[in-house]
């Protein structure tokens, strides 16, 4: 017998039971920064059946700091982060089926992206995706933690459709402290990252192995440099609220026409612009499109054109990162000059 859970499945919590139930689970993880990288590298080593990353962002070297799962090599390689989060992730077990996807997740891909998991982890850093998960996971009665940091202060909550508050209960009830700006803006301490992300990844093992009733309960707010934590209660919420989406059933984030195709990646000074049909494009013959246009470079992942004043990334279903402005109309013309339409 494989000694490799030994110790987990002495724990009471799990016991031999419990590891049987994980390792038939699937969980699927949003968003692969600093957050991500924690809660996969642990419930990778927890040994759950098959763990879905997906990440729409490539690597850079700020990333290092606090995205424990990457190295230099890695950004030499020009790695999207999914690619380079699964690598790491299979030499850590190589018993689970892990797998990496280089997506936006959006009401169009939704359905697929999403299908067949029994948790969702958040490791976003921006709210219209939450908002598109919890629409998501209350409407189709999936389990998701949400999660999110800034500075030194950290914010985690379980939502369990029907049972808990939805997001949108709380958001439109408490105001999330510290969540508004970005780490671009106002940076971040990697320990906070890690210890949303292991407050996640251990509620991650209790939903996983139906230890429902260990749960933690209500929003938890983590402050490590001012050395506070605040639990706040939401239990009382749910029922009170009007909620659009868990007592009206309105899942707005869902529609289709609501999701713009161009959005501007908050302190990034870049613009990520949607292929309207994400047909897959040749990057080789891209490539050599572009060479006069500025130095380009390119993997079977991304391609990179530099330009004196702007660098865009494209991956072959079309989708492109353009950095250098904050500007939807700059960078929807690089977009038609480079790529076209
Ligand atoms: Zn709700």
């Amino acid at each position: 017998m494989s000694e490799r859970y030994a110790r987990q499945e002495l724990f009471y919590g799990i016991g031999k039971e419990g590891q049987k139930i994980l390792m038939e689970k699937t969980a699927v993880l949003v968003g692969c920064g600093a957050l991500g990288c924690t809660s996969a590298n642990l419930l990778v080593r927890s040994g759950i059946k098959h763990l879905r990353i997906i990440d729409r962002d490539y690597l850079e070297e700020s990333n290092l700091q606090r995205q424990s799962l990457f190295d230099e090599e890695d950004i030499k390689q020009n790695f999207p982060k999914a690619v380079a989060a699964q690598k790491k992730l299979q030499k850590i077990n190589s018993l689970i089926q892990i797998e990496s996807l280089v997506a936006d997740l959006n009401p169009s891909n939704i359905d697929t992206l999403l299908r067949q998991v029994h948790l969702v982890v958040d490791g976003t850093d921006n709210f219209e995706t939450r908002f598109l998960i919890n629409d998501y996971c209350v409407k189709n009665g999936i389990p998701w933690i949400y999660g999110a940091c800034i500075g030194s202060t950290g914010l985690t909550m379980n939502i369990i459709p029907s049972k808990t508050p939805c997001f949108r209960c709380i958001l439109g009830t408490i105001p999330l402290f510290g969540t508004y700006g970005t780490c671009d803006t106002e940076g971040i301490i990697a320990p906070i990252a890690s210890m949303i992300a292991s407050i996640q990844a251990a509620e991650a093992l209790k939903i996983l192995t139906n230890n429902h009733d260990a749960l933690s309960k209500g929003l938890l707010r983590i402050d490590l440099w001012r050395n506070e934590i605040k639990r706040m209660h939401t239990e009382e919420i749910k029922g009170e609220t009007d909620c659009i989406t868990c007592n009206q059933n309105y899942y707005e984030f869902l529609s289709k026409d609501r999701y713009s195709m161009t959005t501007t990646l908050c302190g990034r000074n870049a613009v990520q612009i949607l292929h309207p049909d994400g047909s897959s494009l040749d990057l080789p013959k891209l490539a050599e499109r572009l060479a006069k246009a500025g130095e380009v470079s390119y993997n079977s992942f991304l391609l990179r054109l530099k330009t004196e004043k702007y660098e865009m990334t494209v991956f072959p279903d079309g989708r492109s990162v353009i950095s250098g402005t904050n500007d939807i109309a700059t960078a929807k013309g690089l977009y038609a000059k480079y790529i076209g339409m």
